[in-house]
């Protein structure tokens, strides 16, 4: 069978479904394939902080009613480390600015129920999705569904399947430019019933590794240790997990901790990567498809809003006037974002962890650059800039 459509958009996390809705607000047709069912992706948890321009643009584009109403509006993070506790506070260093601790799959919840209120197009457990004549003006996509071979046709197609996806994969590797670094180390992220330590996120860096103490609601707490990178979460039984964590964050803010019930564990490797150019004929990757960031700095997300903000624009003016100079940009306008972003995950990752091939010697840069960046006002304002994020048209 085949379908026609505008745009194509392979994916439905928050990059596709963002796209699919800010098009169907500038009247353009999508259809949005994704290869797991739609509960999959609701309960999918993984990144939960959004920055400024990433509440402003979901609630500009009226799908933020019930984050503004459920998400934790925070003000400033502490960085822990020699015992002791630092805030830097956003809103003194930034003229205001904060982020918000909204989960993604709340997002992702959200999102696809304002596209199938609007009668949008989301084709869950698409398998076999292969993307074809990209250079072209009539780029298509194959796929099952239902055991059924499927053809999508399009103008224009959108890669927001991730770092795993297709899309990417379908631009010959001489036209691709890949700049990567893979970290000694692995996140073991919990999530547990239990309320977090603090009203805000704690960044340990400790001796016996990092650490991060965040939260999804006052009740529920996303924890996270600093692991070898085979490590696996069987290895952990939860009386491990507590005393890991007390031991990182240290006496004084460990007794606030409670051990709660543990409802998840995951271990997620730690990666730097970009794609560069982020468009190849008619085929424009977005979000995770075309960079991956350690998640110290909280960019991931954000990253693949931005993209979608910038590409659903040109693509917008592409549909009403056919000028293509918006589309031709696209690339160069995301990477200028997305290498900041890139920087900044990096040294925050750098700056945190416990490498193990350091020696005494990068143990005490380290510790100077933390005493540097709670000390100086100019260095704290930069980590404050960058963690709530840099305007979008930065
Ligand atoms: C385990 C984990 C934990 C993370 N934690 C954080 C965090 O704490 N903070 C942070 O900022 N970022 C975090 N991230 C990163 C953040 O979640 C991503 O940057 C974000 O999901 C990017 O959104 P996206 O839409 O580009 O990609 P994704 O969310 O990956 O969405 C891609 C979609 O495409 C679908 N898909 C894949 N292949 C195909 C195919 N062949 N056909 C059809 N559909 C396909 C996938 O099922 C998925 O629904 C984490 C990522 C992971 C994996």
């Amino acid at each position: 069978m085949r379908v026609d459509t505008q745009v194509g958009i392979v994916g439905a996390g928050p990059a596709g479904l963002l796209l699919s809705h800010l098009l169907h607000l500038s009247g353009i047709e999508s259809v949005v394939l994704e290869l797991r069912s739609r509960d999959y992706c609701e309960r999918r948890v993984r990144a939960g902080v959004l920055e400024q321009g990433t509440v402003d643009l979901l609630t500009e584009c009226g799908v933020g009613d019930r984050m503004r109403r459920e998400g934790l509006v925070h003000r400033g993070i502490e960085l822990r480390f020699g015992g002791r506790g630092h805030r830097i506070d956003f809103p003194t260093l930034t003229g205001g600015r904060a982020i918000t601790v909204y989960g993604q799959q709340e997002v992702v919840k959200d999102l696809i129920a304002a596209r199938l209120a609007a009668g949008g197009r989301i084709m869950f457990e698409a398998d076999d999705v292969s993307v074809h004549d990209i250079q072209t003006d009539r780029p298509h996509v194959r796929f099952l569904h239902g055991g059924e071979p499927m053809e999508l046709q399009c103008r224009l197609l959108a890669g927001c399947d991730g770092f795993h996806g297709v899309c990417r994969e379908a631009i010959p590797a001489e036209a691709l430019s890949i700049y990567e670094r893979v970290y000694p180390f692995a996140w073991f992220g919990v999530l547990a019933q239990t309320p977090p330590p603090s009203a805000e996120l704690i960044y340990a860096a400790h001796e016996r590794g990092f650490a991060l103490y965040s939260m999804r609601s006052p009740e529920i707490s996303r924890l996270y240790l600093q692991v070898a990178p085979d490590e696996e979460a069987v290895n952990w039984p939860d009386t491990r997990i507590w005393r890991e964590l007390h031991r990182r964050l240290g006496e004084e803010a460990g007794e606030r901790l409670k051990e709660g019930t543990i409802l998840e564990k995951g271990v997620t490797g730690m990666r730097s990567f970009i794609a560069e150019p982020m468009q190849y004929g008619r085929l424009y990757l977005a979000g995770d498809a075309a960079h991956i960031v350690p998640p110290t700095g909280a960019k991931g997300l954000n990253l693949a809003v931005a993209d979608v903000g910038v590409l659903a624009r040109a693509m917008a003016k592409y549909f009403k006037s056919g000028g293509e100079d918006l589309l031709r940009a696209y690339s160069a306008t995301c990477l200028r974002r997305v290498w900041r972003a890139e920087h900044f995950s990096w040294w925050m990752t750098s700056m945190l962890h416990r490498f193990p091939a350091h020696d005494g010697f990068q143990h005490r840069l380290q510790r100077s650059e933390l005493e540097y960046v709670i000390g100086s006002r100019a260095a704290a304002t930069s980590l404050a800039e960058n963690y709530v994020g840099l305007p979008f048209d930065w």
